[in-house]
């Protein structure tokens, strides 16, 4: 396939998934929260993980200046990326869902704050960071560039492993033996697995 139609599929899911949160962010911009960890080093995890997974895949998109880190990937490995973009889409779409007025891009608590353990959220407590490797993983297959690889693989980690362990420390203080019990009957990010 030619490389123009990778990157007008891409671009096509990568939109799809703004549309899927905008409601979101506007929502929660009108509601109440109670209590909020760590502000400011989450907001600047928040904008390098962004940077890394919509500005520099974007650039490698639209401009000629990321092409000497091209890795000519054979077109099945693209395609799974591809399958697997779209299946983020499906997934990111679901815990939305799923989650609702208790979503936030940085860790608060809100108002009357419950906490979900059913659809994506029975087996993995995390499927939204799930569905963030999978893009980062397959924004690398599909656009088949080391730049776009690395860099998003890079500060999409440095996010997920911050934040991983306070966001449960938070949930634990604000949930108590509900959320213990929760994490002993689930996994991280891969249902039965990790
Ligand atoms: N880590 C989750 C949610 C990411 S959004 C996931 O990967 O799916 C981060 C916010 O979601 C946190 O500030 C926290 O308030 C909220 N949150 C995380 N897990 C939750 C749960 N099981 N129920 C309700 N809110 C949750």
């Amino acid at each position: 396939m030619q490389e123009i139609m990778y990157k007008l599929i891409f671009t096509i899911i990568w939109l799809l998934n703004g549309l899927v949160r905008r409601p979101h962010m506007k929502k929660y911009k009108k509601t109440e929260m109670i209590s909020s960890k760590n502000t400011s080093r989450e907001k600047l995890l928040y904008f390098l993980a962004a940077f890394g997974m919509m500005i520099v895949p974007m650039v490698y998109v639209f401009t000629p200046w990321l092409n000497s880190f091209n890795m000519n990937l054979p077109d099945w490995i693209r395609l799974i990326g591809v399958i697997g973009f779209g299946f983020g889409l499906f997934l990111f779409w679901w815990v939305h869902r799923t989650l609702g007025e208790n979503w936030s891009p940085i860790l608060e608590i809100r108002k009357e704050h419950k906490l979900i353990t059913t659809g994506p959220y029975k087996h993995a407590r995390h499927p939204m960071y799930t569905q963030i490797w999978i893009w980062v993983i397959c924004q690398w297959l599909i656009l088949s560039n080391w730049a776009v690889g690395v860099v998003g693989i890079l500060t999409w980690s440095i996010l997920y492993f911050i934040r991983l362990p306070e966001e449960e420390k938070m949930m634990i203080e604000e949930f108590g033996q509900e959320y213990e019990d929760y994490i002993k009957r689930t996994k991280n990010i891969i249902p039965w697995v990790y």
